[in-house]
């Protein structure tokens, strides 16, 4: 579904954060493992059209993302690193407007996807609720929520359960393994468990290269 050839990266100061990155990335769950400073983010904000690489190629189900970001926008989700936004409006309105920024225009229609979001990140009930007294786990769902308008294909979540009590990320888990079901989703993380507990396929970052790639089962038997 996604395939990245030889992707490298290095910052203007110096950092090389990417260093000849070479990725297969099918539907379902892949996970993104690597200590901080790997290049995670970097990785992350490159795939979602973020940021410039210096060289390499990113390609989704025949779009040539690195020439053509655009077109992968129309298809992507994205839940950056620290999701910010926690104004005092209500959840609801909030997906709302982020629904017309998203080309939604007519409103039952917008109605039933803010609705329907809502209702699939359990949060339907707070939904007349300002967003800024949400509790992290709540913050999250959100975040997702306001990364599937549009439905994308693609789905980026960037360090998501870091702060969950073992409850909310327990909910935050499932709700992506639902997802996984339908689309590509890529979680970046540091902790082991997301990862050996969530997704079929998996590689580790380390200091900007692919040092391991394949199914986490098989690689921790290898060990
Ligand atoms: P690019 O090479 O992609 O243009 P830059 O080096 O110009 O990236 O940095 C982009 C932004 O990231 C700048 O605003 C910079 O201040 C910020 N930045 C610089 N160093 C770091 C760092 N170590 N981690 C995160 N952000 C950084
Ligand atoms: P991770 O997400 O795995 O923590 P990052 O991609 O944020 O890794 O960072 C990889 C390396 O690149 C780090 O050394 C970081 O300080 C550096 N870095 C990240 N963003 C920037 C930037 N915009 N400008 C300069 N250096 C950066």
């Amino acid at each position: 579904m996604l395939t990245i050839k030889d992707l490298s990266k290095t910052y203007d100061n110096g950092v090389k954060a990417l260093d000849n990155v070479n990725l297969e990335i099918p539907k379902g769950m892949f996970g993104l493992l690597g200590p901080n400073g790997a290049g995670k983010s970097s990785l992350m904000r490159t795939i979602a059209t973020l940021q410039d690489a210096d060289s390499g190629s990113i390609e989704f189900n025949g779009i040539d993302v690195l020439n053509d970001p655009q077109a992968l926008r129309q298809r992507l989700g994205y839940l950056p690193q620290d999701f910010g936004v926690y104004p005092r409006i209500s959840a609801y309105e909030l997906l709302d407007h982020l629904a017309i920024l998203k080309g939604l225009k007519n409103s039952a229609e917008r109605k039933e996807a803010v609705e329907g979001l809502l209702a699939q990140t359990n949060l339907y009930q707070h939904r007349k609720n300002a967003v800024s007294g949400f509790s992290g786990g709540m913050r999250q769902r959100f975040g997702i929520a306001q990364a599937l308008l549009g439905d994308p294909d693609l789905l980026i979540v960037d360090e998501p359960t870091a702060g969950l009590d073992p409850e909310e990320r327990n909910r935050f888990h499932n709700l992506l393994v639902g997802l996984g079901e339908e689309k590509a989703i890529i979680l970046s993380t540091h902790i082991v468990d997301d990862v050996s507990e969530l997704c079929p396929n998996m590689a580790v970052l380390a200091a900007g290269k692919i040092v391991l790639q394949g199914n986490p089962i098989e690689l921790t038997n290898n060990l």
